[in-house]
């Protein structure tokens, strides 16, 4: 039997652990999360608790795998650079931890640029209006502030980037597979709109194919540069006729929840196929789809309700406001339909 091991067990090791399920041999997934009530956990073998930070536990956890992979970023990059069938590497983790680091990285390579930033500290500056963010630990916009004129400035800390905000601006994401051969393959380029900084919903993007090829180069040299094995996302900006990038996850995304229903093969799969070195087919979409989110403060009018689209319920222990606890994948012609139908 393979043994695959998730570490984190939230909605993405959830859906991950469910396409485990569907590879063509039998595989015992085993989940490690710091929570017993991690929603992932009804979908694993076995489930053990600790902290991310127990570098002995998780290598206990990890002895008899066959392969480990992680799910979020936030894992201390020493406990995956101990674990030699973490194949996803640690080098990712390393660098994408930390936003300075990650835009300094990314700079460094050909294609598209950052938004233009700076480290807050001593003699720093910026003109108004600005985006500050914690270096570390930040999802869904927390641990970010947009300083407007000098009343703002309480809150920019040394440490932090700041980085120029663009009032107006289109949000794109290339979703990326990078093979143990090295081989890559990719989406279409999807297009997201965020509400209070969170995602709320993903379509196909209508767009130039020149235009979409550099989103995928980019994307391709930054896995390259960090030998990064797995489903690789990267957020990018367009705005004023120019492109930016704003951030990388080395991991399956929020916006490619879509591949669910609108592609002959998930981001999950996609993720697992890299691991375990499966030849890629070809990917095809329908771009008819479009994903909405649920948070916690849609579900009660979500649940049970007929929606014209599929609802994926995370199965969270509890319906925090602004956390994530499914999504809805249907036609774009609903988009507007299952918007609303979040609402009470
Ligand atoms: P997180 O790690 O929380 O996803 P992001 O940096 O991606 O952090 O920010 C979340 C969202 O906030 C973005 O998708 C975008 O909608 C908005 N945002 C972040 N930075 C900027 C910026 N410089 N200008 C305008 N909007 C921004
Ligand atoms: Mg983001």
């Amino acid at each position: 039997m393979f043994k695959l091991g998730i570490l984190g067990g939230g909605q993405l090791g959830k859906m991950l652990a469910q396409a485990a399920r569907k590879l063509e041999f039998p595989v015992e997934v085993s989940i490690y999360d710091t929570s017993d009530y991690a929603c992932a956990r009804e979908d694993a073998d076995r489930f053990h608790r600790g902290s991310f930070e127990d570098i002995e536990a998780i290598q206990r956890f990890a002895k008899d795998l066959d392969i480990i992979t992680y799910e979020f970023e936030n894992i201390p990059v020493e406990v995956v650079a101990s674990l030699s069938h973490a194949i996803q590497g640690s080098e990712a983790l390393r660098i994408l931890q930390n936003r300075l680091l990650e835009k300094e990285f990314i700079d460094s390579l050909p294609g598209i640029p950052c938004v233009p930033h700076a480290q807050v500290g001593p003699g720093f500056s910026m003109d108004y209006p600005f985006i500050v963010k914690t270096a570390q630990f930040g999802y869904d916009g927390k641990g970010q502030y947009l300083i407007k004129d000098a009343d703002d400035l309480s809150h920019v800390k040394n440490d932090m980037v700041a980085e120029r905000y663009f009032p107006t601006l289109t949000e794109y994401s290339m979703v990326i597979a990078r093979s143990i051969d090295g081989t890559t393959t990719h989406y279409p380029t999807f297009e997201n709109v965020h509400v209070d900084q969170i995602l709320d919903t993903t379509r196909f993007a209508t767009i130039d194919k020149g235009l979409e090829e550099q989103l995928f180069e980019k994307a391709k040299n930054i896995a390259q540069a960090l030998d990064y094995i797995g489903v690789l996302t990267v957020e990018y900006f367009f705005t004023d006729g120019k492109l930016y990038v704003n951030e990388v996850a080395p991991r399956v995304h929020n916006s490619g929840h879509i591949t669910l229903d609108a592609a002959n093969i998930s981001q999950f799969d996609l993720h697992l196929y890299s691991l375990l070195g499966i030849t890629y087919p070809e990917i095809t979409i329908d771009p008819d789809w479009c994903m909405v989110n649920v948070l916690g403060q849609h579900y009660m009018a979500v649940k049970g309700k007929s929606l014209p689209g599929k609802f994926y319920d995370y199965g969270k222990h509890s319906t925090t406001i602004n956390r994530k606890v499914g999504h809805i994948n249907g036609k774009l012609q609903y988009l507007d339909l299952l918007k609303k139908a979040r609402e009470e």
